[in-house]
């Protein structure tokens, strides 16, 4: 069976799991209202997206 060769350094052991820690909190400011919404997606609240109303509140 395989052995590694060498003792894993406490650098290289730390550094396994970062990638989870870059991710951003997916959230942007509605421009219509100023209410969170996910990038891409349309505003929840008010039914804006890129500046203009795509869905008919009302
Ligand atoms: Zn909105």
């Amino acid at each position: 069976m395989a052995v590694p060769k060498r003792k894993t350094s406490k650098k290289v052991k730390n550094q396994r799991r970062t990638h989870k820690n870059l991710q951003v909190p997916g959230l942007n400011e509605c421009s219509n209202c100023g209410e969170l919404t996910k990038p891409h997606h349309v505003c929840k609240s008010c039914g804006h997206y890129d500046g203009r109303e795509v869905i008919a509140s009302n």
